[in-house]
């Protein structure tokens, strides 16, 4: 991997020269979502189909390029990058990637460095994470039922995925779990997930399933307004609006009862775009301004090409142009194709 300690030297230098990411609606971009893999251990049913067709290896990245462009964007104002996927952590050599990028939050740019993760693989490698500066971490978990857990991601994983949870609260990670509410399948359960996460200390935030890819079901019968839930929510326990922000789309609010964080993602039932701070660059360096748009900007033919830096801001000012207000997520016809044919493996959530 490019000497960190020259990198770092050189990314603090090019800071000085270059004009932060600003776009045509005057929103600063300060947040990158990196993934690093399109591949996955799990098959969750809204995520991806048993049969995931995954992209040709050689399409993909490098670490040592993955850096490159990390340290592009931290050169452009980026202080928070979180490494997604697919599922980070299956990538080979990947905490290589996290102790390099950690170097940068030491005065090198970098504010945060995180992960989303199914925690499948957590428990190896919470402590490595931890050393090389990360201090939260996003965990996604729909169910504590291990049957229904094996139906939902298609995998027997749940006695893991604890066992990663508890590690990472043991390495000193901060957690919070991410839960697709989804219409019969786990909305019985959501208070009984809330209440085990706030019990243990971690935050929770639930979000509303996306019409992103083709997935075996249909999208409508997954789709569970999180209005719905929150009525549900409401009359159980006392929910109090906190004005917690993370600069992400989460509203939050504080659960009396248990003292903990609740956080919403409604894609659907409120819109959540006037604040975006983010871009998110797919495994093999394709550049998606917004999450429910398709606009792209090639990355990797940038890095790859005789002037990487001159090549990589130039595609970063071409994208400050091109990003949309607001997405425009529909899911309003039975069968129609999806709103998107990626699937959220490919950008990370
Ligand atoms: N594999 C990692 C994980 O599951 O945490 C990281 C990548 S995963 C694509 C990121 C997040 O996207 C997860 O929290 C997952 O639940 C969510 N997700 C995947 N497909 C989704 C969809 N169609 N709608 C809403 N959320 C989705
Ligand atoms: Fe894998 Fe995450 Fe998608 Fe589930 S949501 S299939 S864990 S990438």
């Amino acid at each position: 991997m490019t000497e960190v300690a020259t990198r770092k030297r050189d990314v603090l230098k090019l800071a000085e020269s270059q004009p932060p990411l600003v776009d045509t609606f005057g929103r600063t971009i300060s947040y990158l979502r990196l993934s690093v893999t399109d591949r996955c251990d799990l098959r969750c049913t809204y995520c991806m189909p048993e049969r995931m067709t995954f992209l040709p290896k050689r399409e993909v990245l490098s670490l040592e390029e993955l850096y490159d462009l990390a340290t592009g964007f931290i050169a452009r104002g980026v202080t928070k990058i979180r490494i997604t996927g697919g599922e980070p952590l299956v990538r080979r050599d990947i905490v290589d990637l996290f102790i390099a990028l950690g170097r940068h939050l030491d005065g090198g740019g970098l504010n945060e460095l995180t992960l989303t993760t199914n925690a499948t693989q957590l428990s190896g490698h919470a402590e490595a994470l931890f050393k090389a500066g990360v201090r939260r971490v996003n965990i996604s978990l729909d169910t504590l039922e291990r049957a229904r857990f094996e139906q939902l991601t298609r995998r027997d994983a749940l006695p893991q995925v604890l066992e990663g949870i508890a590690a990472a609260k043991e390495a000193g990670l901060s957690v919070k779990l991410n839960a697709v509410a989804l219409k019969g399948v786990n909305e019985d359960e959501l208070p009984e997930l809330i209440a085990w996460a706030h019990g243990e200390g971690h935050d929770v935030t639930l979000i509303e399933v996306m019409p992103l890819g083709d997935v075996e079901e249909e999208r409508l019968d997954q789709y569970l307004p999180l209005s719905d839930v929150r009525a549900r929510l409401e009359q159980r326990w006392t929910l109090t609006d906190s004005d917690h922000h993370t600069g992400g789309p989460a509203r939050y609010v504080r659960v009396e009862e248990t003292g903990g964080r609740l956080g919403f993602i409604t894609p659907h039932t409120n819109n959540f775009c006037d604040g975006c701070n983010r871009l998110r660059v797919t495994a093999t360096g394709q550049l998606f301004p917004c999450l429910g748009g398709g606009e792209r900007v090639d990355l990797r033919a940038a890095l790859r090409s005789n002037d990487p830096q001159g090549q990589l801001a130039a595609a970063l000012d071409k994208t400050m142009q091109i990003k949309p207000e607001r997405h425009h997520f529909s899911m309003n016809e039975r069968g129609a194709p999806p709103h998107l044919p990626r699937h959220m493996s490919m950008t990370g959530g």
